[in-house]
């Protein structure tokens, strides 16, 4: 379903859902030290490997949870699973951050060959490190969802006509940021034992984005010369059956 280019209902207060809290220790965390993924030509990369591939929290397809309940504005249902999204990789994310330095990942890799450019405020295409790039990414979401301009939290408040086009740019950068912990670091959070965690809310981020028109298919499959290490999960996990009714 696309929201692009829909009026919205007057709204109610938005109240996120509840994610639950995520069984993540930063007690258990291996040390900084932990080999990288392997991910370079010829090796298979282990969240491509069975059964860290298929590991998950929920079984079964994961449409049925991302299709507009009746009755709430779709408007509202975006933002709010953009809010938890968002939340979500954020505390992955800060469970990993001491794995991700400016030493272990120079590049913002989303692929063996991928890197991905920052596109600074004048336009232009900049190189960052990974964890520069994802603070980048990250505070630069928070900001967003902080505007009422933007996510409005007043039920008398419509959102900007321009909130669908924010909305695919903030699930595109999410989606390097995934890209990036799956690529770059996997075998930390298989150490943290994650990774059914971290595959459902993987696997539930795409369905949704294929629900409302935000994932972009060259995106998540890249070109033949750089390919998105993730498109492979994506479509083996499109193949399964969980993606898509
Ligand atoms: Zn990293």
């Amino acid at each position: 379903m696309s929201f692009f280019g829909r009026n919205r209902a007057p709204r109610a207060k938005r109240s996120p859902t509840p994610t639950g809290n995520l069984p993540l220790r930063k007690d258990s965390m291996g040390p900084p030290s932990d080999p990288p993924s392997p991910g370079g030509a010829g090796a298979k990369p282990l969240y491509l490997s069975s059964p860290f591939a298929d590991a998950a929290l929920v079984k079964g397809n994961f449409k049925t949870i991302v299709m507009l309940p009746k009755y709430v504005d779709i408007m509202e249902w975006v933002a709010v699973n953009m809010f938890d999204f968002y939340t979500n990789l954020n505390e992955f994310y800060g469970v990993l951050t001491e794995c991700c330095t400016q030493h272990s990942c120079p590049m913002m890799s989303g692929g063996p060959s991928l890197n991905y450019t920052w596109t600074s405020q004048g336009g232009k295409q900049v190189a960052l490190s990974a964890p520069t790039y994802i603070d980048s990414v990250m505070s630069s979401i928070q900001n967003l969802l902080e505007d009422e301009n933007v996510f409005p939290t007043k039920s008398n408040q419509a959102f900007h006509p321009s909130f669908p086009a924010t909305i695919k740019h903030v699930y595109r950068q999410l989606l390097r940021v995934f890209a990036h912990l799956y690529h770059a670091h996997f075998p930390q959070i298989l150490h943290l034992r994650a990774e059914p965690h971290f595959n459902s809310l993987f696997a539930h981020f795409l369905a949704f984005g294929r629900e409302y028109e935000l994932l972009e298919v060259k995106d998540i499959r890249g070109d033949s010369n750089a390919p998105v290490g993730v498109g492979l999960l994506w479509e083996r996990w499109k193949d399964s059956g969980i993606l898509e009714s």
